[in-house]
């Protein structure tokens, strides 16, 4: 079963990933890191690529979708690649389809997670981190377990790379985005929102409900 996960920063993409990589043996394709390794290579390719990325532009479909293609024919990867970051417009999502098919492939499961923008607001300004032991609670959501903390509600300081700014530019853009991809996919039978502001369990075991079936 072949995936494709949508979600703005801050909506816990990468901690769903990350469950259904290690409980499903999937492989996580983010064109965002497969664009960033070519860059490191430092081949012509990659400096072609840090010159969009570094403009915050969209690197070429004809780039993006010659890396894609040397991952999708990996058959070690065959039915088991979760998209992340792909596709962003409505043109790669049918590029997409016509790569998928010509490896005899196919998308069976959409997962979109929906947050707010006032939730992601305030998820990202009430992140507190115990300098003691390193736990990450939020004071608007957790603030029983941040009373009852055993290294003292005291111990709570302002996370310090909590850039706020940046990270509801990122939400405005993956909004303005990915919203016509999503509004073209949902007519899928297979397109499935989640809310996103449910318990990161509640979201585990929805997700998992359709990767059982
Ligand atoms: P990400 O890590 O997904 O936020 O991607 C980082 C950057 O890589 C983006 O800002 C784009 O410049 C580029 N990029 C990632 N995915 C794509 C894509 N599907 N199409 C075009 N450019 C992309």
């Amino acid at each position: 079963m072949n995936i494709i996960l949508f979600g703005p920063p801050g909506a816990g993409k990468g901690t769903q990933a990350q469950q259904i990589v290690n409980k499903y043996n999937y492989f996580q394709l983010s064109t965002g890191d497969l664009l960033r390794d070519e860059v490191k290579r430092n081949t012509d390719l990659g400096k072609q690529i840090e010159e969009k990325i570094s403009k915050g532009n969209f690197v070429s479909d004809e780039i993006v979708n010659e890396l894609l293609k040397k991952t999708i024919k990996d058959l070690k990867f065959r039915d088991r690649i979760i998209f992340d970051g792909y596709p962003r417009t409505i043109e790669q999502s049918k590029n997409l389809d016509i790569i998928l098919k010509e490896f005899d492939e196919k998308i069976d499961l959409i997962i979109s997670l929906h947050v707010p923008r006032e939730i992601i607001e305030k998820r990202i300004e009430g992140r507190l981190i115990c300098e003691k032991c390193n736990t990450t609670l939020n004071k608007f959501f957790n603030e029983e377990e941040i009373k009852m903390h055993p290294c003292g509600a005291d111990r709570f300081i302002k996370r310090k790379d909590d850039n706020s700014e940046t990270l509801m530019n990122r939400y405005d853009i993956y909004t303005q985005t990915t919203k016509p991809v999503i509004d073209f996919l949902s007519q899928k039978s297979f397109f499935h929102e989640i809310d996103g502001t449910l318990k990161i369990s509640e979201i585990t075991n929805k997700i998992n409900t359709f990767l059982n079936v």
